[in-house]
């Protein structure tokens, strides 16, 4: 590869983001050879919350920014990625979440003009993904997923709403008014662009995302 891969994953949250990056890196590794060190799947909310949480000067101009429970800003978040994007060895990049507002998409461009890219979205319904998650819960004494709503742990830990789950309604709002249309802009703008029902399964997202993208794999 003379170039690399950077492969940006947008969807809603809770839309299972995270399972197509892992069927992404399974199908690299057992189908095209790729190594754990080749891969680098990078959340960009873990990346922010990093900066916040060990103070570096780039975290507290976010933390200052973000006080009322805001979006970071579009160019501190380009600024930090661009770093990042530079600094990673690896030959696949996945980036989840990103980008997920217009004033990102307009960024992206720049940010992936010197690698190969491609993004994959996953158009799940609003009222499939709360539906997925009512019963949702996970144990509060050992953080075991739990299918029910009811009932206690194995371990015998009461079940309890995730974090995210309770303020999915309001994150759900916000993707509606603020990746919905950046996701129209970056396929509008005629970038490599691959759209998937909300109902398609990770392994056949990997398989067919990865044939058609066979040419910057090697
Ligand atoms: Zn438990």
């Amino acid at each position: 590869m003379d170039k690399k891969f950077v492969i940006s994953l947008i969807g809603a949250p809770a839309s299972g983001k995270g399972y197509i990056a892992s069927s992404l890196i399974k199908r690299l590794k057992e189908y095209y050879g790729f190594t754990d060190a080749d891969i680098t799947s990078i959340s960009v909310g873990a990346m922010i919350r990093q900066e916040i949480k060990e103070k570096t000067p780039l975290g507290v101009k976010l933390a200052a920014n973000m006080k009322e429970g805001g979006l970071a800003p579009d160019s501190m978040v380009n600024e930090m990625l661009s770093d990042t994007l530079e600094k990673i060895k690896s030959k696949v990049l996945i980036l989840d979440g990103y980008p997920r507002t217009v004033g990102q998409v307009k960024e992206f461009d720049k940010l992936v003009v010197k690698y190969n890219s491609a993004v994959i979205f996953r158009d799940t319904p609003v009222d499939l993904i709360l539906e997925r998650v009512k019963n949702r819960r996970i144990c509060e004494k050992c953080g075991m997923a739990h299918e029910a709503s009811d009932g206690v742990c194995s371990c015998g830990g009461r079940l309890i709403k995730r974090k995210d789950d309770e303020v999915l309604p309001e994150r759900l709002a916000e993707y509606e008014e603020m990746t919905k249309p950046a996701v129209i802009e970056l396929k509008n703008e005629g970038n490599n662009f691959f759209w998937y029902e909300g109902t398609a399964e990770g392994e056949d997202i990997a398989r067919e995302f990865l044939k058609a993208n066979e040419k910057y794999l090697k």
